[in-house]
C-alpha cells in the first residue's frame, strides 16, 4: 500500500470560467493559472505522484511552458495515472477537502465526485469530496485544496491472463 499528499491553490480571478474536478461551476470568477485552474485535480495529481515518488506535476509541465497554458487539467492526472500504473499501483481511495469563500460547493459535491470518479476510472463511493470556507485564514481570493490518496498493488497477474488486459500485459515484457 501506498499513501499520498496533495496541495494547491490558485487566486480567484474575475471573467474566466471556475472548473473544479472537471466541473464547471456558475461563478463570475475563475480560477487563474497556466492550466485551466482546476485546484482539486492539481492537488489529486500531485497526490498521485506523491504516493510513488514520481516527481509533481511541475516536473511533468514545467508552468512556464506556453503547451500547458489554459489546459485540460485531465491531462495531467492523465499522465499521474501512468505513472502509479508503471509502478504497479492502482487507486483505493481519493479523499479531498476544498477550502474556498464561494461558491458553495455542496450544491455541486455530487456532481464533481462523480466527474472525478469517472477521470480517475474508480467508483464514486471511493471519492471524498468535502469543502469548508477559509474562517479566519483572510484566504478569501483563493481556492485551495487538500488531497490524500491510498494506492494499493495492482491485482494478480493471474487475473490479467484471463482478461484482454492480456496482449497489454505482453506489451509490457520487459526489453
Ligand atoms: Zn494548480
Amino acid at each position: 500500500m501506498r499513501i499520498g499528499y496533495g496541495w494547491d491553490s490558485h487566486e480567484f480571478k474575475a471573467g474566466i470560467p471556475l472548473v473544479i474536478g472537471g466541473v464547471k461551476l456558475p461563478h463570475g470568477k475563475g480560477l487563474a493559472g497556466h492550466s485551466d485552474g482546476d485546484v482539486l485535480l492539481h492537488a489529486i495529481t500531485d497526490a498521485l505522484l506523491g504516493a510513488v515518488a514520481a516527481g509533481d506535476i511541475g516536473s511533468y509541465f514545467p508552468p512556464n511552458d506556453p503547451e500547458w497554458k489554459g489546459a485540460n487539467s485531465a491531462v495531467f492526472l492523465g499522465e499521474a495515472l501512468k505513472q502509479i500504473a508503471k509502478a504497479g499501483y492502482e487507486i483505493s481511495n481519493v479523499d479531498s477537502t476544498l477550502i474556498l469563500e464561494s461558491p458553495k460547493i455542496g450544491p455541486h459535491a455530487g456532481e464533481i465526485q462523480k466527474s472525478v470518479a469517472r477521470l480517475l476510472g474508480i467508483p464514486c463511493n471511493a471519492v471524498g469530496i468535502k469543502a469548508k470556507t477559509p474562517e479566519g485564514m483572510g484566504t478569501d481570493d483563493a481556492a485551495i485544496a487538500h488531497v490524500a490518496v491510498l494506492l494499493v498493488k495492482k491485482s494478480g497477474t493471474r487475473m490479467a491472463h484471463r482478461t484482454k488486459r492480456t496482449s497489454k500485459s505482453k506489451s509490457r515484457r520487459r526489453g
